[in-house]
């Protein structure tokens, strides 16, 4: 009897000893698992306070420089003469009291840097220099900004040349007439069910933040959405990143299958990705590599893209 009781408590308690470790398995799986929801929140919550700090950055920058290069006119020699011949010459073109120019700078090899009252200033005061002057001296206009910016524009329902879509894109989205943009290409976008096209836009930062804010801008009576374009140049013969076919000393690869040989003559029934199944063998990155080359989900491509953008 006393041995059964004894067998009885020990299985009893081997019962509630499972019991009671399976219960604080859960509650440590539990535990854990909350742990994991906070810390994947506040990582969320930190890089999107980065990526908007970023933004604020790069917005405050534009503007500045934007308004450093604003108005501003270089006058330069075209045969030597020093800044006070090349002032003296502005001189008798410009009466200083009329308040056109506001500040002038000198800078290398005679030239100076005339910055003007506002832009209708500007042109008054180069058509005089070119008019007067414009044997011995050259004007050039300092561009806004330098640095300019991609955009692509999406769903366009009819092919417009370029001229006629520089035009709506202005008119239509409050840019300025003298605003810089250019046509770097116009497509047909062969995913959509009707007739659609997508248009690749170049131009100045401001105005790039202006359209981009927009979201969605007027073409014609098209409501097109915009988001930033990224040129990824690519090697056609490795399928590579950094670098045109002309410079590329890696083998050729197939986008379909990633073997050696061009994908027209490829009759393998395996899809891999040469760039993804190169980082994962190197262990960069452990993702699927049963995609075509050229996916714009790829995500070798989709790295890529970021590592640029981050770049910007
Ligand atoms: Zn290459
Ligand atoms: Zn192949
Ligand atoms: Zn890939």
């Amino acid at each position: 009897m006393q041995k059964m009781k004894n067998d009885f408590t020990v299985e009893i308690n081997a019962v509630i000893e499972q019991i009671f470790s399976e219960k604080c398995k859960i509650l440590k799986q539990e535990l854990i698992s909350e742990i994991h929801k906070s810390l994947n929140s506040s990582c969320d919550k930190l890089s999107e306070i980065r990526a908007e700090k970023k933004q604020i950055n790069a917005k405050s920058s534009y503007a500045e420089m934007a308004k450093r290069n604003a108005n501003k006119i270089v006058i330069k020699p075209i045969n030597n003469k020093n800044t006070k011949e090349t002032k003296k010459a502005l001189k008798k073109v410009i009466e200083p009291t009329e308040g056109l120019i506001t500040t002038v700078t000198n800078i290398n090899k005679g030239a100076i840097i005339v910055e003007c009252k506002n832009s209708e200033a500007v042109e008054e005061v180069q058509k005089k220099v070119n008019k007067e002057i414009g044997q011995e001296y050259a004007t050039e206009k300092l561009r806004e900004t330098k640095k300019r910016r991609a955009l692509k524009i999406v769903g366009l329902s009819t092919k417009l040349n370029d001229e006629r879509i520089i035009e709506c894109v202005k008119k239509q989205n409050d840019i300025e007439d003298n605003k810089e943009l250019k046509i770097i290409k116009v497509y047909e976008d062969r995913n959509k069910r009707e007739e659609s096209y997508n248009i690749i836009i170049e131009t100045d930062c401001e105005t790039y933040e202006h359209l981009i804010e927009k979201k969605r801008i007027k073409v014609e009576w098209d409501s097109c959405r915009v988001f930033e374009h990224i040129n990824v140049p690519r090697c056609f013969k490795c399928l590579g990143f950094q670098h045109k076919a002309s410079d590329c000393t890696f083998k050729q690869a197939c986008s379909k299958c990633g073997e050696q040989h061009d994908v027209k003559e490829c009759n393998s029934n395996i899809i891999r990705c040469v760039n993804c199944f190169d980082l994962v063998r190197r262990k960069v990155i452990d993702v699927e590599v049963d995609h075509y080359a050229y996916s714009t989900k790829c995500p070798a491509y989709i790295r890529y893209l970021q590592s640029k953008k981050a770049k910007k």
